[in-house]
């Protein structure tokens, strides 16, 4: 299957929508890094809703998710680039989780994504390079799930009626796949009257549960287009695609810029991580092993 984001509108554009499935991206994120079954299925998750939020929002450059709490996963992070690559990657502790699930008997189940992370933020962030303001939205982690998370966004910090679902699953050939589908009011100009108000509304509900009907084998049924999927869901509300981007893995990692980030550091941190009089730093996004000498630090 491709990696998609459709964009699309309902009800003479009365609504926005956005429906995204994930596949050889989240491939590739894991042919770099292992993950043990519930973070992958946490990063996978982030990884579909980063698409999401990068694909609502207007900008040239870098869009970043990233979750941070006080759980055993103690990071997420997905970044968005606007020609459409991805990234993602998980800091977690292993032994924390394992015991966790001893602990509660629940030994291989795959637990929600903000139950690993505990207390803590979402936090997204638009960088549209040097010279330009970053614009970064924050919002506490509650919900039982991702999409409460991300919900509590919208309606706490935008005012946007947002409804949203998301999916991740691992597949019969053990890989994971996600999706989400994600429909928004659109900002209205001007007055409506009240009888407008009400019949909007109504309509609105009628979306919503017609969302909340997607089922999981159908976002990840391969025999199905995204485009097959909205025109079952909505095609009495006049659904309208907009726009198709496609997505593929890809990192932004590199030499020159990670030998910045080490020569900032302190002289005896530096020190702390030399071995034989190198430095080895592993990309957290792609794996990629970066080695240094020391005296390339100090000329630097
Ligand atoms: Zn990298």
């Amino acid at each position: 299957m491709n990696d998609k984001c459709i964009s699309f509108n309902l009800d003479n554009n009365a609504f926005r929508g956005r429906i995204v499935r994930l596949d050889n991206v989240l491939q590739d994120i894991f042919s770099h890094w292992v993950y043990p079954d519930n973070i992958a299925s946490a990063v996978a998750e982030t990884t579909a809703l980063g698409v999401l939020l990068a694909s609502l929002m207007k900008f040239d450059g870098l869009f970043t998710l990233q979750m941070q709490g006080n759980g055993p996963l103690s990071l997420l992070v997905t970044d968005v680039t606007s020609d459409g690559k991805v990234r993602s990657c998980a800091k977690y502790d292993a032994e924390a989780i394992k015991k966790a699930q001893e602990l509660r008997k629940t030994e291989g189940v795959i637990e929600p994504t903000p139950h690993w992370l505990g207390q803590g933020n979402l936090i997204f962030t638009i960088d549209q390079g040097p010279k330009t303001e970053l614009y970064q939205g924050v919002v506490d982690l509650q919900g039982k799930n991702l999409a409460e998370c991300a919900l509590r966004y919208f309606k706490n910090s935008e005012q946007i009626d947002t409804h949203l679902q998301l999916f991740v699953q691992k597949n019969e050939n053990g890989n994971w796949q996600a999706g989400g589908i994600l429909i928004q009011k659109m900002p209205t100009a001007g007055g409506v009257d009240a009888a407008d108000a009400e019949d909007m509304a109504e309509v609105w509900n009628e979306d919503k549960i017609l969302l909340d009907s997607l089922k999981q084998e159908e976002i990840f049924d391969a025999d199905l287009s995204l485009e097959d999927i909205l025109f079952r869901l909505f095609h009495e509300h006049n659904v309208r695609v907009v726009k198709n981007s496609a997505y593929l893995f890809g990192c932004r990692c590199n030499r020159e810029k990670l030998l910045n980030t080490l020569s900032s550091m302190k002289q005896e941190d530096i020190d702390d991580m030399l071995e034989n009089g190198k430095i080895t730093a592993t990309c957290n996004f792609c794996g990629q092993i970066y080695s240094f000498e020391k005296s390339e630090l100090l000329k630097h």
